[in-house]
């Protein structure tokens, strides 16, 4: 893997893609160390699909103390500018700081990090489990080259939102597109779950535990492995369930973005 470095880096645009996640695409130059012992890169910044930046929030600590604050690349690596996806979070300093950036303006982070890439062979299925924003690091996954050359035997992309404004990356990810990518050998299914629809939503209803616990014993479950990124309490459930499924530990990949609070005794 690459080494974590310091980047500049250029925003090129800021775009709402729902009423509270905005897109954010921007190029990116490294910051030489000031380390002579420490060779810098000269080149903008390589990932790999799951791999995360970490932001830094300028004075936005105690004592205005710089921030730090990690943003899953919703990006394919072969594509630049570099994308994020972003919730933002009411009083949240980085998802707010992040948010009032547009074209031209700079920010600073490190990267690549992070261990949660795509490793499924291609002779298991593959399970993708988000909630919200948690879908960044599988739509770059899935966009992959690396992914498209190493097609597993079946593809499930579930996406947890409470309502239907919140459908992230649908044109995308959808049935057609996403069944499309491997022609007759690969069979995908993508599907929104909607805790608490607005209107009259057509697909299913409920979260993403209640769709695993609707597929029953005919889910190749011990043959599939799985990708959980989102709130720490829906991987914790979905970790439960695969577990009574007869799941190994080590099918289970996982990123957690955030924990909810425990509720005051
Ligand atoms: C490895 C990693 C990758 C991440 N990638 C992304 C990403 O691609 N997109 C993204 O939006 N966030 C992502 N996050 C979360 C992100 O780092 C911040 O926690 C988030 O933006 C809130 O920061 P803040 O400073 O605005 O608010 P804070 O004051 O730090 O957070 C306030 C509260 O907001 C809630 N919260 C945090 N993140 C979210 C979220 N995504 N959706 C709903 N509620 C949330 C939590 O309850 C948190 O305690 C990631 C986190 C990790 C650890």
């Amino acid at each position: 893997m690459a080494a974590v470095t310091q980047y500049l880096c250029t925003v090129k645009f800021h775009r709402m893609i729902t009423p509270t996640v905005f897109e954010l695409g921007f190029d990116s130059e490294p910051i030489p160390s000031a380390d002579p012992a420490k060779p810098s890169p000269t080149e903008p910044f390589h990932f790999e699909a799951g791999q995360y930046i970490s932001v830094i929030v300028p004075g936005a600590g105690p004592n205005g103390r710089d921030l730090r604050r990690a943003y899953s690349i919703a990006s394919e690596p072969e594509k630049r500018p570099v994308e994020l996806c972003i919730k933002v979070v009411d009083g949240g300093p980085g998802s707010n700081y992040l948010n009032r950036l547009r074209a031209g303006d700079t920010f600073r982070g490190y990267a690549p990090y992070g261990d949660f890439t795509y490793v499924t062979p291609t002779n298991r299925g593959v399970c993708f489990i988000a909630t919200g924003t948690g879908i960044a690091p599988f739509r770059s996954m899935m966009l992959s080259k690396e992914f498209q050359l190493n097609l597993p035997m079946s593809a499930l992309c579930l996406l947890g939102i409470r309502d239907e404004e919140e459908l992230l990356y649908e044109a995308e990810i959808s049935n057609r597109e996403f069944g499309a990518m491997g022609g007759n050998r690969f069979q995908s299914k993508w599907v929104p779950c909607v805790s608490q629809p607005k209107g009259a939503w057509p697909g299913f209803k409920g979260r993403v535990t209640d769709y695993l616990r609707s597929l029953g014993d005919g889910y190749p479950w011990r043959e599939t492995e799985y990708y959980l990124c989102g709130a720490g309490q829906m991987i914790d459930e979905v970790k439960a369930l695969l577990a009574e499924r007869g799941v190994e530990k080590e099918s289970i990949h996982r990123e957690i973005y955030f924990k909810q609070p425990k509720p005051v005794a």
